[in-house]
């Protein structure tokens, strides 16, 4: 039920993940309960990433939640979503940034494209933008990014994402192999790069189609 969405917001808060008052209200427009498998829905309501096929993952709202907190996606702002999987975070995002922002989301596996709009057409964002294809190279299209935010793992940052970043815009993606260190790279000036680092996460590998 969404009283127990509502209160799995509520824990997010209390336990610290959750914290600024817009990515609040966006975890409480957009349930994740939309973004499972049918039969589902009811452990939508739990902290723990869940299974959408083909072998991935929605991730564990915890999760999400601090990687957002980290991007700090403000209204207006663009924002590239590589490995959008099921929509959820594609949806949160687009609530965040509103009409006037833009969320270009990538997922490269075609039914969890057709998945993640099947989805998102249950609000009426006008402002997302879901693209087919390997987003471990960005996405020129739209370039530069107020935020981009990787859901998939790689072992390094590829270089093309942070050139790829506004002067002022920041990316967050998980780093590493087994496991792995959520990086957040703030982008200071043209050559100018600053780094955070928060260990101990598990997420899918981000996949190379192209080379
Ligand atoms: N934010 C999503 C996370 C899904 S898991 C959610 O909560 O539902 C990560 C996704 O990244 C998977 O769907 C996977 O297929 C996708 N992915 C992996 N490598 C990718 C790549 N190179 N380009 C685009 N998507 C990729």
């Amino acid at each position: 039920m969404s009283f127990l969405y509502q209160k799995l917001v509520d824990q997010l808060i209390a336990r610290g993940f959750l914290r600024t008052p817009e990515i609040i209200a966006a975890f409480r427009h957009v349930k994740r309960s939309d973004f499972v498998l049918p039969g589902m829905e009811e452990e939508a309501h739990y902290d723990y990433p869940l299974m959408i096929g083909y072998g991935q993952t929605i991730s564990q709202p915890a999760t999400v939640a601090f990687m957002l907190e980290l991007l700090q996606p403000k209204l207006g702002d663009k924002i590239l979503d590589i490995g959008a999987g099921s929509g959820w975070q594609t949806a949160l995002l687009a609530k965040i940034v509103g009409k006037s922002g833009q969320v270009i989301a990538i997922e490269r596996i075609p039914e969890l494209v057709d998945f993640a709009k099947k989805n998102l057409a249950k609000y009426n964002f006008d402002n997302v933008e879901l693209i087919l294809g390997d987003g471990s190279r960005g996405y020129r299209k739209y370039e530069p990014y107020d935020g981009i935010i990787v859901a998939a793992a790689a072992p390094d940052i590829p270089d093309e994402l942070l050139q790829q970043l506004k002067i002022g815009g920041r990316l967050v993606m998980p780093v590493g192999d087994e496991i792995q260190t959520l990086t957040v790279v703030k982008r200071t000036g043209k050559r100018d790069f600053k780094y955070q680092e928060f260990p101990g996460f598990r997420f899918v590998p981000l996949v190379r189609d192209n080379n």
